[in-house]
């Protein structure tokens, strides 16, 4: 209720773009208020992602300073803002899209928010939000995959990787996946990856053309960016598509598109905001997500939960490919 929300709170801001030393964990910042349309959430698990760590460097432009970083959580309703907050009530189990994640409480918009199926448990339902839903859309609009289709997937054991090797396995795809230690393939076989290439030891090129005949994968997701972009090309198969949707090593250099006449390629770069763009395009993949969780009995990998006051080990641990699966925060550590 009202009477139990506090007007201070602990969460994480940014007052400059850097490393993770720019991260400063405060105890006494403005509970926010929710505004039209939107929701106060009290936290209990902030999802870390990649996202986080391109606004804390400055490769995405904060909309101002100081910055709370953070778009994922979990957690209680507990305040309405005023006109169309869909249907959500104070008391509500939920999980938000949001900016200002990195706190004990967000004034999420409504519209990206969802009430928590009963059936799963709050670590699970922010573990399958964002990386999930990008895994989704991306097999489904970015490059429709369909059952025997030759698939690559670059960080496979990563949060979003896993995701994709649960969705392409559902779907029948022959999916290889790339990844840099033989407990990372171990991780993304267990998600789905028919196929695991640890690209330490094999070369990657010679094993997906190995694997497909010499015909190459029709499609590519590549979330590693600059370091594999070249490598996505000369993996793709005729009239395949290079779906480029991360900078995990870097943004990819300038392409000169006449390169992509050579198989008749696509190259796209999609952002999962973009896919989720109307209250209708959110729940109905939400639902479609939360649905095959519950029935598949899916658990997604959870690498760590860190306190919140330890972001900084968060960022450095995904940053520095230390990481499997999810990263999770405690918001009232
Ligand atoms: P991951 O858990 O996948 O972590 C990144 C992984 O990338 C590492 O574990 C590592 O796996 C691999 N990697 C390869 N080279 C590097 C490098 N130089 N530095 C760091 N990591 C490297 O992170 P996320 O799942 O959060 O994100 C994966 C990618 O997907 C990111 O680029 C992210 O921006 C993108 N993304 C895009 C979205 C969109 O809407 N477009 C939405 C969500 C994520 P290994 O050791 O096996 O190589």
């Amino acid at each position: 209720t009202m009477a139990s929300i506090p007007s201070t709170m602990k969460g994480v801001i940014i007052e400059k773009n850097g490393g993770t030393e720019v991260l400063q964990h405060k105890t006494d910042l403005p509970v926010p208020q929710p505004k039209e349309g939107q929701v106060l959430i009290h936290n209990d698990f902030v999802g870390v992602n990649f996202i986080d760590t391109y606004f804390r460097s400055g490769l995405y432009p904060a909309p101002q300073f100081p910055y709370i970083l953070g778009r994922e959580s979990e957690g209680t309703v507990v305040k309405l803002g005023s006109g169309d907050v869909y249907g959500l009530k104070e008391g509500d189990k939920v999980v938000a899209l949001s900016e200002g994640t990195y706190a004990e409480y967000t004034a999420a918009n409504a519209a990206k928010v969802m009430k928590l199926p009963e059936q799963l448990a709050p670590k699970v339902g922010v573990a399958s939000l964002l990386q999930g839903l990008t895994a989704l859309t991306l097999i489904r609009e970015a490059h429709h995959v369909n059952k025997g289709d030759w698939v690559l997937v670059h960080a496979a054991a990563g949060g979003t990787g896993q995701w994709l090797c649960s969705l392409l396995k559902a779907v029948g795809a022959n999916i290889i996946g790339t990844a840099s230690t033989s407990e990372k393939v171990a991780l993304a076989s267990k998600a789905g990856a028919t196929h695991m290439i640890n690209y330490s030891e094999v070369d990657v090129k010679s094993k997906v053309m190995e694997l497909t005949d010499n015909k190459g994968v029709i499609a590519v997701f590549d979330g590693v960016g600059k370091s594999t972009f070249d490598l996505s090309l000369d993996c793709l198969a005729r009239k395949g598509s290079l779906i480029s949707f991360g900078n995990a090593s870097g943004a990819p250099d300038p392409l000169t598109i006449s390169r992509l006449s050579a198989k008749n390629a696509r190259v796209m770069r999609p952002t999962l905001f973009n896919y989720i763009v109307t209250r209708e395009e959110f729940e109905g993949y939400v639902n479609e997500l939360f649905d095959f969780v519950i029935k598949e009995k899916l658990d997604p990998h959870i690498f760590k939960t860190y306190a919140l006051s330890d972001c900084a080990q968060a960022q450095q641990d995904l940053e520095g490919r230390k990481t499997t699966g999810k990263l999770l925060l405690d918001p009232s550590k």
